[in-house]
Parts: structure tokens; C-alpha cells; sequence
């Protein structure tokens, strides 16, 4: 890593951009992936960089159903291998959830690197390396393990595309997905939406897991019967009108 000195204003954005490179360097991400960061960088900023209420929520409804599942799977790509790791595996450890590696620009090669580089964070049996089953689309990320997504009642799909997703959710699964975007189809298509930072998402995610794993199924499922992911979208696009309404001000530029 660079030194990146820890008073810059923009410490935490430069931080993941290296994170980034590095995972390409490393050869677990894709260069693709950078652009995606991109992306996703712009939305937080609008967002403006911070878990907002609305998706607090849905990510403790998101952990409910995780903690219900008989058979729950994480799908990790290349950006959030190289992002968040240790997050990755402590969410499995601390929800009895599998981890298993689904890349678009799939190589065997790249799904190794990233099942090692897990372990390496301290994972245990990793998923996705024998890519037995496929899920009817065209691109590679259709290519699952049977015991894995292909079999899972609940996924979590941390930057997940939109076909894959739209696909899982024909599936009649659970979809809980991470993206910044509130307008993707990713977002627009998934069972539970969490539109925030993986960095933070799961960070939450781990935390609500620890105080919610001794938690009984009545009170889980109350979780999820409360929640109502329908409101997700326009919370989100709320929170954008509203950081940008207050950064226009404070910069002397009139809302219309
Ligand atoms: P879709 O197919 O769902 O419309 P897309 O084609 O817009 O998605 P992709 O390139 O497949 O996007 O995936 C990148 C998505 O991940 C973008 O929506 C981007 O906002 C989001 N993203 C990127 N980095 C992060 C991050 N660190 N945390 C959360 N979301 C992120």
C-alpha cells in the first residue's frame, strides 16, 4: 500500500481504491472491477458515506433471514475479495453461512487465487471451485456449485449483477444484495436491498449477527415480517436529493 496519510479527507476512498488495485495485482480481481468501484464510489458519494437508516434495516433483516436459513451461501467476487476478506469470513463464521466464489470474468486460475486468498483470512472450506451446476444465462456467472447456490435458500450477493440476480430470484431464493446503486437492476430485482457500502454493510452485518445469533426463530422472523423492503429504493433516492440539496447550499448553489 501507499502512504496514504490517515488526516487526508478522502482517506477511506483512497484506502479501497488501492485495495482495489492490489487485488488485481494479486490476481483476484478483475480490471473490470475497477470500473465497477468507480461506480459504486460515485453513488456513496452521493449517499453521502454513511449507512443510512433505512439501510441499517434492511441489513438486520437481511442477517434474520441469513440466521434462518437451512442453507445459506455468501458469493464472493473479485472486488469484495479484495475489499473486505476477513469481513467476509467472520460474517460466515459468525452465521454458520458457506462462502463460495462466483466470478463474471471466471477463469479456474482466478477462483483458486480467491479460494486461497480466503483461507488466507482464515476461511475454511470454501465453495465455487467445482462449478458443477449452471443457472441458465449466457455469461459465466451462471457456473455454481450444486451443494453451493445452486442449492441455497439464501444468498447474499454482495455486487452482484442484475441477470444473476433476476435468475437467483426465479429460483424462489432469498436474495439479499449489496450495491450502491439503487437504481440497478440489481437492487430493483432483490428480495432484501441494501444500498451501502460493502465496506460498512458488512461491518453492520457482523455486528447485528452477534447480537442476533442467540436470538429465538419467533423474534427472527418478526424481524423479517416487519421489514419492507419496498420502501428501500425511495429511502435511498431520498438520502441522495437530500446530500445534494445540502452540498449545493453550503455552496452558496440554489436547489431548484
Ligand atoms: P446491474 O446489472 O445490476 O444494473 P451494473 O451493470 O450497473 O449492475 P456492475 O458493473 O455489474 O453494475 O456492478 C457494479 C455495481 O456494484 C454497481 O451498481 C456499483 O454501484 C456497485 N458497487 C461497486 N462498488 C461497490 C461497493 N464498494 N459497495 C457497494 N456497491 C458497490
Amino acid at each position: 500500500m501507499t502512504g496514504i496519510p490517515r488526516d487526508h479527507p478522502r482517506y477511506e476512498s483512497l484506502i479501497t481504491r488501492e485495495k482495489i488495485i492490489d487485488g488485481i495485482h494479486m490476481g483476484i480481481t478483475s480490471q473490470q472491477g475497477l470500473v465497477a468501484q468507480g461506480r459504486g464510489e460515485a453513488f456513496d458519494y452521493l449517499i453521502g458515506e454513511r449507512t443510512t437508516e433505512s439501510a441499517a434495516f434492511a441489513e438486520r433483516a437481511a442477517v434474520a433471514h441469513i440466521l434462518l436459513a437451512k442453507n445459506p451461501i455468501i458469493s464472493v467476487n473479485g472486488n469484495t475479495a479484495a475489499l473486505v476478506p476477513e469481513s467476509l469470513v467472520a460474517l460466515a463464521d459468525v452465521t454458520g453461512a458457506m462462502l463460495e466464489v462466483n466470478l463474471f470474468h471466471r477463469s479456474d486460475a482466478r477462483v483458486h487465487k480467491i479460494i486461497e486468498h480466503l483461507k488466507a483470512n482464515g476461511a475454511g472450506k470454501v465453495l465455487g471451485g467445482k462449478g458443477d451446476k449452471r443457472l441458465g444465462l449466457s455469461h459465466d456467472r451462471a457456473i455454481v456449485d450444486e451443494e453451493g447456490i445452486f442449492s441455497a435458500d439464501v444468498v447474499l450477493v454482495p455486487l452482484e449483477d442484475g441477470d444473476r440476480c433476476q435468475k437467483l430470484v426465479e429460483m424462489e431464493k432469498t436474495v439479499i444484495t449489496i450495491d450502491l446503486n439503487p437504481l440497478s437492476r440489481t437492487s430493483l430485482s432483490a428480495t432484501i436491498s441494501i444500498v451501502d457500502n460493502v465496506t460498512r454493510a458488512l461491518e453492520n452485518m457482523i455486528q447485528f449477527a452477534k447480537d442476533m445469533k442467540h436470538d429465538s426463530r419467533e423474534s427472527l422472523q418478526e424481524v423479517i415480517d416487519s421489514y419492507e423492503n419496498n420502501k428501500v429504493i425511495p429511502d435511498a433516492l431520498y438520502a441522495i436529493q437530500e446530500k445534494l440539496k445540502q452540498q449545493s447550499e453550503e455552496r452558496g448553489i440554489q436547489w431548484i
